[in-house]
C-alpha cells in the first residue's frame, strides 16, 4: 500500500491550469489543453490487481485502439522475473467469471504457465453444531482457483507490457491531488480532470478511474461518501504443509465463534491459511511457537469443544427430517487434512473491515475494486467483485467508444453504477450478516443458522443459485 496521503479537493477555477513540469516518457498526446500538460482519454489511478487488470482490459480492447490510456501506480513494477520456489502467503480464490475476464486479454495463460490450483469442492461447517454445507461440481468444471496475488500481478504486468502503444504506465508515481472541471465550463475553459503527482508533474484526463484501494484518494477527493466500519477481527495468513500429500482439491472453511478459519489448496502438499479472529488472538497466533500454532490450527478444524448436547440433538432431528424429505440429497462430510509445518516468515495479519461507496461514479470519475467496496474475506470475493466491476465498466465504455461518445459522460457511467451496486450491495450485506450470525454462541441463533445451513444444503436449486452468484 502507498503511504497515506492527504487529498485536498481542489476546485478548478475555469480557464486556469496548474502548470508544472512536463511529464517525461510521454509518447504522444491525444490533445493539448494547458501548457505542457498531457491529456489522456482514460487515467487509471492505482495499479493493484484491479487497476492493472482495468488498464490491461482497456489496452487490449479494439475500441480503445486510438485512445490514450495511462496507469499510475505509487509502488514499483510487480513482474516476477523468476517464479519463487516458496509460495507467497497472499493468495486469492479466483472465480470462474474472473478467470474468463483475465483470459479475455491473455493474462490467464500466464497464470497457468506459472502456478495455480483449481478446486472442485467447498465444505463450510459450523463449530457449534453438526451443520454443514458442501458445494460440488457435478461435471468436471472447476469451482474456482487459488492463485498467489504476486502471480496475478506478474501475469497482468506482462499483458500490459504487450500493449505499450495503447497503455503508458508510470510506476513510483503517487497522485497527491485531483482537480475537477468547474460547474460552468465552456469551450474556453479546461473541461478535464487534472491530476498532480507527488513529483510535481501534472496531467489531465477525460475519464479518471479510481482503483486506488480501500483508502481511495479519488473517492475522497470526489467527495463520495463511504459507509464503512472496522470489524473486531484480523485475518492471519500463512503457508502450511499438510501432514501427508492428498489430491487437495477442496476449499475448507469452518465457522468458529471467534471467526471463520479457511484452508485453501495450493498444491498436493501445501495449503494457504486465512484465519479471521479477534485482534488479540491474531497477534498471539503470529508470534507463538510453531508447534503451538499448528496445534491451534488442527484443533480449530477438528475440535467439537463448542458443541452442546441441546444443539446437537436439535440438529439430528432436523437432519433426519431433511433426509426423509430428500433421501438422496445428503452431502457426505469430509474430514479436512491436518497440518504439520508452517513456512517460516509466512505468518502475517491484516485488520479487517467493511466499506461501500454510496456512489461509484461522478462526471468523469468511476470507482472500481476496493476503492468502491471492501468485504470480509470469508466469502473470498473482494478481488472478484473488482474484476466484476471491470467487466461491467469495460462493456459500457467500449460501447461509448464505439459510438464516439464522451467517455466521461454520466449516461453510461450511471449504467455501470446501477449494474454493479445491485450485485455488490447484496454480496456485502450477505457477507456482513454471515460474519455477525456466526460470531455468537447464543443457542437460538446457533439453532437458526444450523437450520439455515442444513436447509440450504438440502435444497439443490438454492445451492445452485448461490454457486452461480459466487462464480461470477
Ligand atoms: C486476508 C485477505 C484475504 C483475501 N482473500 C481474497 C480471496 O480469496 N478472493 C478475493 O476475491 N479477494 C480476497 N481478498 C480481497 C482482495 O485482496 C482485495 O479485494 C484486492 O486486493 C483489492 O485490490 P485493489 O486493486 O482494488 O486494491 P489494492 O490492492 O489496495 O490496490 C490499490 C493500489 O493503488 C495504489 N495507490 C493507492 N493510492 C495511490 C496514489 N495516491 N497514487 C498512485 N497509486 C496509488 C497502491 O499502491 C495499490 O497498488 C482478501 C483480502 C484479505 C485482506
Amino acid at each position: 500500500m502507498a503511504a497515506c496521503v492527504r487529498f485536498t479537493r481542489v476546485l478548478a477555477v475555469p480557464g486556469t491550469t496548474l502548470g508544472g513540469p512536463r511529464l517525461p516518457g510521454l509518447r504522444r498526446l491525444s490533445c493539448s489543453v494547458g501548457p505542457g500538460q498531457a491529456v489522456y482519454d482514460v487515467v487509471v489511478a492505482g495499479g493493484g490487481m484491479v487497476g492493472t487488470a482495468m488498464a490491461c482490459a482497456l489496452g487490449h480492447n479494439v475500441h480503445f485502439r486510438d485512445k490514450k490510456i495511462l496507469l499510475l501506480e505509487a509502488g514499483s513494477n510487480k513482474i516476477l522475473e523468476k517464479l519463487p520456489e516458496t509460495y507467497s502467503n497472499r493468495v486469492s480464490s479466483i472465480s470462474p467469471g474472473s478467470a474468463t475476464l483475465l483470459s479475455s486479454f491473455g493474462a490467464w495463460d500466464h497464470i497457468c504457465n506459472m502456478r495455480y490450483k483449481p478446486f472442485r469442492r467447498m465444505q463450510v461447517w459450523d463449530a457449534c453444531s453438526e451443520a454443514l454445507i458442501t458445494f460440488d461440481k457435478d461435471d468436471l468444471d472447476d469451482m474456482g482457483y487459488i492463485v498467489e496475488n504476486n502471480v496475478i500481478m506478474s501475469a497482468l504486468t506482462k499483458q500490459l507490457d504487450a500493449v505499450p502503444d495503447q497503455v503508458e504506465v508510470l510506476y513510483r508515481s503517487k497522485v497527491i491531488s485531483y482537480t475537477w472541471p468547474g460547474p460552468f465550463f465552456n469551450t474556453d475553459t479546461n473541461p478535464w480532470v487534472q491530476i498532480t503527482l507527488a513529483d510535481g508533474h501534472q496531467l489531465q484526463t477525460k475519464l479518471l478511474i479510481g482503483a486506488d484501494g480501500q483508502n481511495s484518494g479519488v473517492r475522497h477527493a470526489a467527495g463520495i461518501q463511504n459507509v464503512c466500519w472496522p470489524y473486531d477481527q484480523s485475518a492471519v495468513v500463512a503457508t502450511l504443509h499438510l501432514s501427508e500429500p492428498t489430491d487437495n482439491n477442496v476449499a475448507w472453511q469452518r465457522f468458529l465463534p471467534s471467526g471463520p478459519i479457511a484452508l485453501l489448496p495450493l498444491s498436493d502438499t501445501l495449503s494457504s491459511l486465512v484465519w479471521s479472529t479477534s485482534h488479540e488472538h491474531a497477534a498471539e497466533l503470529v508470534s507463538m511457537e510453531e508447534e503451538n500454532f499448528l496445534d491451534a490450527i488442527n484443533s480449530a478444524f477438528w475440535s467439537d469443544a463448542s458443541h452442546t448436547d441441546f444443539v446437537d440433538s436439535a440438529g439430528s432431528v432436523l437432519q433426519y427430517a431433511f433426509t426423509l424429505l430428500q433421501p438422496t440429497k445428503s452431502s457426505a462430510r469430509q474430514l479436512p487434512p491436518s497440518v504439520a509445518k508452517v513456512d517460516p516468515q509466512s505468518r502475517a495479519l491484516f485488520p479487517l473491515g467493511m466499506g461501500h461507496a454510496v456512489e461509484y461514479v461522478r462526471p468523469r470519475v468511476a470507482l472500481i475494486g476496493d476503492a468502491a467496496h471492501r468485504v470480509h474475506p470469508l466469502a473470498g470475493q473482494g478481488v472478484n467483485m473488482g474484476f466484476g466491476d471491470i467487466s461491467s465498466l469495460l462493456r459500457h465504455l467500449s460501447t461509448a467508444a464505439f459510438n464516439g461518445k464522451d467517455l466521461g459522460s454520466m449516461s453510461h457511467l450511471t449504467e455501470y453504477e446501477t449494474e454493479r451496486q445491485r450485485h455488490n450491495v447484496s454480496l456485502i450485506a450477505a457477507t456482513d450478516l454471515l460474519k455477525r450470525l456466526y460470531s455468537t454462541t447464543i443457542a437460538p441463533l446457533v439453532l437458526l443458522r444450523m437450520w439455515g445451513l442444513q436447509a440450504t444444503n438440502a435444497v439443490s436449486p438454492l445451492k445452485e443459485q448461490i454457486m452461480a452468484f459466487a462464480s461470477k
